[in-house]
């Protein structure tokens, strides 16, 4: 169930809703727009009477909702939700780039790409420090040693740091160095590691699981809204078909698929999308031509030496030819026709 708020509604009257919605044993998620506040509530413990809400002062209007999401959809929240990360921002309008090394190898490594990242203009530094990998027997990441690396590049170029928590415990650390807290793709239903994200104050990127349906990654973004952290920006990563040409097969029409029916950003990483440095580009310019709020992208300094995903990384002026062909290309989407 969903309570929309009259426009002039006053913040005394939201809590007055806030607190019924909790004294009948239910979670109150205000989400405030430029418009008006509704309220989404959650909660296991069975149905609600929406007539204990009609007439209370300031509601304009009860919905019941008959969809499996409450928290991400268009109806709690028509405008797009623009996640803040300090001074840079995801959704805002601007493209949003990401980008960095699949893993943090060493500081001489991760200087380099962090340096073709701020020459680019982009905001956000990418780079895992823990590494979940296919192979128990394969780089599994500098763990927290990664994190003197990640704190002296985020001081020095004042980039914004995103990295992947493959469990509980990397959220504390992340929420003492990071800025965004990454869920990977082999993560997305990993219920108990959604929740702790959700219990954080940090932006959480939610990648689409390799096998997930729009509606089972839509479920995983409730799952993290649902504990109140409403800054998740998805990321359309590809999911695995019977394809042989790409590692993944990058669903494009996820982004306006979306669209239609949540507020919430959406991003494209091209490069875990097809597996291939060739491809990055071409899948970079459509990704931004369909109507993303971002890419993710990554970059090594020498992809032949990278102890991951060396295939699919762009060199520093291949990756500095992407950002401005798809500056160019958002340019023109931004432009008044
Ligand atoms: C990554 O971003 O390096 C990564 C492991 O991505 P994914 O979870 O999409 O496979
Ligand atoms: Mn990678």
């Amino acid at each position: 169930m969903l309570i929309v708020m009259k426009a002039n509604a006053t913040a005394h009257e939201i809590d007055a809703v806030v607190e019924v919605i909790q004294a009948i044993g239910f979670r109150a998620h205000p989400l405030p727009g430029p418009t008006r506040t509704a309220i989404g509530i959650t909660g296991n413990e069975g149905v609600i009477d929406s007539r204990r809400f009609e007439d209370l002062p300031g509601v304009a209007e009860v919905i019941r909702v008959t969809k499996p999401y409450k928290l991400i959809t268009l109806d709690l929240r028509p405008e797009k939700t623009i996640v803040r990360v300090g001074n840079a921002a995801i959704g805002d309008g601007e493209l949003a780039i990401i980008a960095g090394p699949c893993a943090i190898e060493n500081r001489e490594q991760a200087f380099a790409v962090a340096e073709a990242v701020r020459q680019s203009g982009a905001r956000f530094f990418r780079g895992g420090v823990w590494k979940p990998r296919t192979s128990p027997y394969t780089f599994q990441g500098l763990g927290e040693k990664g994190w003197e690396i990640m704190a002296e590049i985020r001081e020095a170029f004042g980039l914004k740091i995103v990295t992947e928590a493959v469990d509980e415990s990397n959220i504390d650390l992340i929420e003492q160095y990071g800025d965004v807290i990454q869920i990977g793709a082999r993560n997305m239903q990993n219920f108990s590691l959604l929740k702790r994200a959700g219990r954080s104050k940090l932006p959480v990127l939610l990648k689409r699981g390799m096998a997930a349906t729009l509606e089972e990654w839509l479920l995983a973004a409730e799952y993290i809204m649902a504990e109140g952290n409403y800054n998740v920006i998805l990321c359309e990563r590809g999911v695995r078909t019977f394809a042989q040409h790409t590692r993944n097969t990058l669903d494009l029409a996820s982004v306006p698929a979306i669209r239609r029916i949540s507020h919430l950003p959406v991003i494209v990483d091209p490069s875990h999308g097809t597996g291939s440095a060739y491809m990055v580009t071409p899948l970079a310019r459509a990704g931004v031509a369909v109507g993303a709020d971002g890419l993710m992208v990554e970059v090594h300094n020498h992809p032949e030496l990278a102890l991951s995903d060396g295939v699919q990384a762009l060199t520093p002026p291949e990756y500095a030819q992407l950002i401005e062909e798809v500056r160019a290309i958002h340019k023109l989407m931004s432009s008044p026709s």
